[in-house]
């Protein structure tokens, strides 16, 4: 007998038919004598809808009358599952984040988990209850609704493997695993049996959206068992695992590759060259919760240099705000920015152990006539960012060149 997470997503709770092959998995779980607790998504399209509701009514990401509004979702899909599941002769209980209790720091709209109550948890499933949480959702020390960011639910449900020391954590999604690269791109993407925790959290981070990147970050400082699985076909799914000594790191050069549309740039152009300033500039920035991603700084010119960074699109207007005014602060020439970019990345921990990555990415897409205009890089990554327009023929060429749809991947069968 084991205690299993299963983690349902916003596309595997699209509707009432729907939901109902969720409950004949969950049901499926009970069957092998396993304890089960459910973390369940908005139905899909629904949490978009609340937002732009909470738009109209003037409501932005991050405040606390946004977050009541789009945790709704959640409470609707609990409901939904807890009936399917009842109908079916199991036993089974809704639980809001506040009735768990997951508590959360401060910051509406993409709040942190800061501890889990597992005695609620724990108490159902002694009286043979199917414990179902909303996921995405907790409340923060004033008792008020907090949300976790788009895609949050994966971070309840590792959170919650973590807090009641599940054996497993299953993430059910519309494909049947991780992919060399987002299979709705690239029609020849291939599943991957295993990807390691730290190719992981690259690709969730550079655009990967089918693991969001904080719940990676839970499972690895916990050390979560974790799969990606499929809730509508039989798979092995992916495992994401330590890369342990006995791995063979020679395998695989790059083993996906990840396409980012979300992310904006800023230029602030003519600033004067000095030190401190770099500092005075991000400081400003990440005083308002803004996670800054690439920084590039142009050579000086006459005492003079343009600094460009990146920013999720989400965050474009109030990072434009700041630049502006440290601009008129620091005499600078001007601000630009532009929306219409993506970053496209190479990720493979493979990569450690071979030379030429780099020059095979910017050949490929130098072949293409498409421009870099940033870089960045890490050991087992590759970033460039690059027009939007070419984000899908990108990703297909690199996908190509770096034969990720051939090459069988060597990776350890799921256990
Ligand atoms: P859910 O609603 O289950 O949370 P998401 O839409 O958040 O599902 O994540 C699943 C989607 O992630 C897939 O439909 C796929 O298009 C996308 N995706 C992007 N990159 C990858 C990848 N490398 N492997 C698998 N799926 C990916
Ligand atoms: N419903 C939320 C979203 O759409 C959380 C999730 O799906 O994980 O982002
Ligand atoms: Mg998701």
């Amino acid at each position: 007998m084991a205690l299993i997470i299963q983690k349902f997503g916003g596309t595997s709770m699209g509707s009432i038919e729907k939901i109902r092959r969720v409950a004949a998995k969950v049901i499926k779980e009970k069957l092998n004598r396993n304890d089960v607790v459910v973390v369940v998504s908005a139905m899909g399209g629904e949490t978009s809808k609340l937002l732009d509701l909470a738009s109209k009514m003037g409501g932005c990401r991050n405040d606390m009358e946004t977050d009541l509004i789009i945790s709704s979702g959640e409470q609707v899909s609990s409901g939904l599952l807890s009936l399917a599941l009842k109908s079916e002769g199991y036993d089974a209980i809704p639980l809001l984040g506040h009735q768990v209790k997951i508590t959360t720091d401060e910051f509406y709209g993409k709040a942190r988990i800061s501890s889990i109550d597992v005695k609620n948890i724990y108490r159902m499933i002694k009286q043979g209850k199917i414990v179902i949480i909303a996921g995405f959702q907790g409340i923060n020390s004033g008792g008020f609704i907090t949300t976790l960011g788009r895609g949050g639910s994966d971070t309840t449900a590792v959170a919650a493997a973590a807090a009641i020391n599940a054996d497993r954590c299953d993430i059910y999604t519309d494909v049947d695993g991780v992919y060399t690269a987002d299979p709705s791109i690239v029609s020849d993407a291939k599943r991957l049996d295993v990807v390691y925790f730290d190719e992981m959290i690259e690709m969730s981070s550079l655009g990967a959206k089918v693991l969001q990147i904080r719940s990676v970050e839970f499972a690895m400082k916990y050390k979560v068992n974790l799969f990606v699985k499929s809730t509508f076909l039989e798979s092995k799914g992916t495992q994401i695992k330590f890369l342990g000594d006995e791995e063979d790191m020679e395998e695989l050069q790059v083993s996906s590759v990840a396409c980012d549309k979300d992310e904006a740039k800023i230029s602030i152009r003519g600033i004067p060259d000095k030190p401190g300033i770099a500092a005075k500039i991000f400081s400003k920035i990440s005083d308002i919760n803004i996670v800054v991603d690439m920084i590039i700084q142009n050579i000086s010119v006459e005492g003079h240099t343009d600094l460009t960074f990146t920013v999720s699109k989400k965050d474009l207007q109030k990072a434009i705000e700041i630049a502006s005014d440290i601009a008129r602060d620091l005499n600078a020439k001007d601000v630009i920015s532009d929306d219409k970019i993506a970053k496209i990345s190479v990720i493979g921990v493979g990569m450690r152990n071979h030379h030429g990555t780099a020059s095979m990415m910017f050949e490929s897409l130098a072949k293409e006539s498409i421009n870099i205009m940033m870089i960045s890089t890490s050991e087992i990554k590759i970033s460039c960012v690059i027009e939007a327009k070419y984000a899908e023929l990108a990703t297909r060429v690199l996908h190509d060149v770096f034969n990720l749809g051939e090459t069988d991947n060597k990776r350890d069968e799921c256990k």
